[in-house]
């Protein structure tokens, strides 16, 4: 077992304090004494163990701290030019090496993996609830992700990546094969929101594909990187084939991408089109995850009270800071005013803190600017006429960047919140008349990422989910669904992205593809003594005979 990461209860906390938690104004006199404060400190020996793994120093190093206390976290190193370049070394000599390596080795690795990941989740919750600021129950989910992840790749890998035997050019005379290989060194940029799921589950069919990996994770979260990375070496990942370097976009993306074979990026869609045109620039290829501005479809036959309960997780898991969160309901004006009332029932009940176990519904925001662009689109739709229906408003009492889950009516176009993505714990509600309303509605957005269609008539649900531009629909479920089932592909159309992570797709990106064909017999040419002319004409009777009888 690897050494708890947490302080003991007893051990106080060198780091920045948290910030002043004024008392909440409705609160009740507490009629037993508060259990003490977790501390959300770490072990400054473990996280020194996990921040050596990167290859950094080079550059200055940057402090971070838990969103949700304010505590310091660690002084992380950074990666200078000459530090990527190390990377980049030691990732392509072991590649070689590790590509040579019977698939079957390479997948054992991710089994071992996925056991490993599941024994010893309480350590990596309490590194990303550290890092995020997110609720236990949130940041299990990403435990979840890698194990699914880890058996499913390494349980099909063998039957994508193996050569397949196509149709020759002549029958009989010649066959062809299409042949996998990785590509080379696979650079995974990851942001901040799922550390765990969104650098781990993305490196790992890379790896198993045969390539090497360099990670980018984000400095708020990258310890949650590095303790998969040591755990990837206990499971027997060879120590070079899977590199990380620290540092901000901005100074060190650039320098990634000039020496990748394939970019794999997560994060907004300003950052992924800049990649996008430098990738281009070097003619590798890259996959981009990118935004959303979801939307939840509540059809007139629902059931009221699931599509409710649904509806809290589809908008605030994560404190609304995923991808595939809901930022928009449209409600079919039959069911609009229960399901408005039963929603804000369970809002009214949901209970936020930092708690380092599974006693809190929703956590902290990550970031200050998350707060302050949180804060900005609530308060132009209120400005501007909206009504806050729930929540609204930051609370400093439970942490730095608490801000409450909120539900806005009467959201019209001019509102920031009606087309931009908060990536907040926000969303609005909106009546409409019939199904077209709102497939109309859902799809007037540059984005589409994922949707959710809530009725009991699921045939219903499907054929309204076929109108819907997105690149994952949930039915009866806000994205749990079609994310879990990562036999299916997950991405995005429009602003949303290109390229899709799970499913074949989600290694065979990682790999190019040659053909070998292979002439036996009679060359793909006139016969010795035939002229040009003989030769086309029995090319052509041949090609008549061909479809005929239907061969490829
Ligand atoms: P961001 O684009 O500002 O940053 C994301 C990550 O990219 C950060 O770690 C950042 O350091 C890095 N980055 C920034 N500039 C870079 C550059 N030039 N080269 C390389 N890396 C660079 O986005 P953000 O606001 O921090 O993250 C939230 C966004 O990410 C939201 O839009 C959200 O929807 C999106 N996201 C998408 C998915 C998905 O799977 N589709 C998942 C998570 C987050």
């Amino acid at each position: 077992m690897t050494a708890s990461v947490r302080r003991p209860a007893a051990q106080k906390s060198t780091g920045k304090p948290a910030a002043k938690t004024p008392a909440k104004p409705s609160a009740k006199p507490a009629r037993k004494p508060a259990p003490p404060a977790p501390d959300w400190s770490l072990l400054p020996e473990r996280i020194a163990a996990l921040a050596a793994r990167a290859v950094a120093g080079g550059a200055p190093s940057v402090e971070t701290f838990a969103p949700a206390t304010g505590a310091k976290l660690v002084d992380l190193p950074q990666s200078s030019k000459t530090d990527i370049d190390v990377a980049f070394d030691r990732a392509r000599k072991a590649q070689q090496e590790w590509a040579a390596r019977p698939l079957s080795e390479r997948t054992a690795v991710f089994r071992r993996l996925h056991d490993l990941i599941l024994r010893e989740q309480s350590e990596i919750l309490d590194v990303i609830q550290s890092e995020t600021g997110k609720a236990r129950s949130h940041a299990f989910e990403e435990v979840v992700d890698v194990a699914i992840n880890c058996r499913y790749y390494a349980r099909t890998a063998a039957s994508v990546l193996k050569s397949h035997g196509r149709a020759g050019a002549l029958p009989a005379l010649t066959s062809a094969r299409e042949v996998r290989h990785p590509k080379g060194v696979v650079v995974v940029i990851s942001p901040w929101n799922y550390p765990l799921a969104l650098s781990v589950s993305d490196a790992l069919p890379a790896l198993i594909a045969g390539n090497a990996v360099v990670s980018r994770p984000d400095n708020q979260t990258a310890l949650t990187t590095l303790w998969a990375h040591e755990l990837a070496q206990k499971a027997g990942l060879p120590k070079d084939i899977w590199q990380v370097v620290l540092g901000r976009g901005s100074n060190i993306g650039n320098d990634l991408i000039a020496r990748a074979d394939f970019v794999d990026y997560t994060g907004s869609t300003a950052t992924g089109r800049s990649i996008a045109t430098q990738a281009a620039e070097r003619l590798v290829g890259c996959s981009l995850e990118l935004g959303g501005k979801n939307a939840m479809l509540v059809l007139d036959d629902v059931n009221v009270g699931k599509a409710a309960e649904g509806a809290i997780r589809a908008c605030f898991s994560s404190a609304g800071q995923l991808c595939e969160s809901m930022e928009r309901v449209y409600v079919h004006d039959n069911v609009y005013d229960e399901f408005v009332e039963q929603f804000l029932e369970r809002v009214a009940n949901m209970r936020l803190g930092a708690r380092l176990d599974f006693g809190s519904d929703m956590g902290s925001l990550t970031f200050p600017r998350q707060l302050e662009s949180v804060s900005a689109h609530v308060e132009d739709a209120r400005a501007k006429g909206a009504t806050v229906l729930a929540g609204g408003r930051a609370r400093p009492d439970l942490g730095p960047y608490f801000y409450e889950p909120t539900v806005l009516g009467g959201v019209t176009p001019e509102m920031k919140v009606f087309a931009e993505e908060t990536f907040g714990p926000v969303v609005s509600v909106y009546r409409v008349k019939s199904d077209d309303e709102a497939v109309e509605l859902a799809n007037a957005t540059a984005y589409g990422l994922n949707a959710s269609v809530w009725t009991r008539d699921t045939s219903r649900g499907q054929r309204i989910a076929k109108r819907l531009r997105a690149g994952a629909v949930n039915i009866n479920e806000g994205y749990a669904a079609a994310w879990g089932s990562v036999d299916a592909p997950s991405g995005g159309v429009g602003d949303s992205g290109l390229g899709r992570r799970h499913g074949a797709e989600g290694i065979l990106k990682y790999t190019y593809v040659q053909t070998i064909a292979t002439q036996r017999l009679l060359p793909i040419a006139p016969l010795p003594g035939m002229s040009q002319e003989t030769w086309a004409k029995t090319l052509t009777v041949a090609l008549h005979v061909m479809r005929r009888v239907g061969l490829k």
